[in-house]
């Protein structure tokens, strides 16, 4: 194991749209590490709701009050972008128990390919527990307002 210095976690994902409910975990993560880089997971076979680059400004500008965040994408293993970037934790969130299951495979599997990377949970705020981006996305197919489940004017 190596001694950490500056605690520079990552907080990866599709953010396909970025939520309030990413938001409460990233403003929290950011009080506990150094600095905290959210990265966005950028799967090109996979065609996005919001495109990458429009996201990456969008929370950008959310987080312009926070000196310790900053905004990007990946390709690739998330394990091996966390080492490029120097960072020796992964943030990501629980909501429930669902979560919990998918989060706590991905998180051996991580830890296989890079022993140094540490995965941390935050536990959903209650109020922000129900939002997914998958529920925003159904919303406002079908013409519903979900914009208060977000942090920004889409
Ligand atoms: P992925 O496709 O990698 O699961 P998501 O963008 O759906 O990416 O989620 C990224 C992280 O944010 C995950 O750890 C997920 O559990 C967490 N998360 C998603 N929605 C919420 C929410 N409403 N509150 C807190 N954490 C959340």
């Amino acid at each position: 194991m190596s001694i950490v210095t500056e605690r520079i976690a990552i907080f990866p994902g599709s953010f396909d749209p970025f939520t309030k409910g990413h938001e409460d975990v990233a403003r929290r993560g950011a009080q506990m590490f150094d600095k905290l880089i959210i990265a966005i997971g950028n799967n090109s076979s996979k065609q996005r709701y919001i495109p990458v680059d429009v996201m990456i400004s969008k929370i950008k500008a959310v987080f312009s009050d926070v000196e310790n965040i900053e905004v990007t994408s990946f390709s690739g293993l998330t394990s091996t972008f966390a080492k490029e970037q120097k960072a020796n934790y992964l943030l990501r969130g629980l909501r429930n128990t669902t979560d919990f299951e998918y989060e706590n495979t991905i998180a051996q599997a991580n830890h296989h390919v890079n022993p140094d990377l540490e995965t941390v949970f935050l536990i959903t705020n209650p109020a922000y527990a129900f939002i997914s981006s998958s529920i925003v996305r159904e919303l406002e197919k079908f013409g519903a307002d979900a914009s208060a489940f977000l942090p920004y004017k889409i």
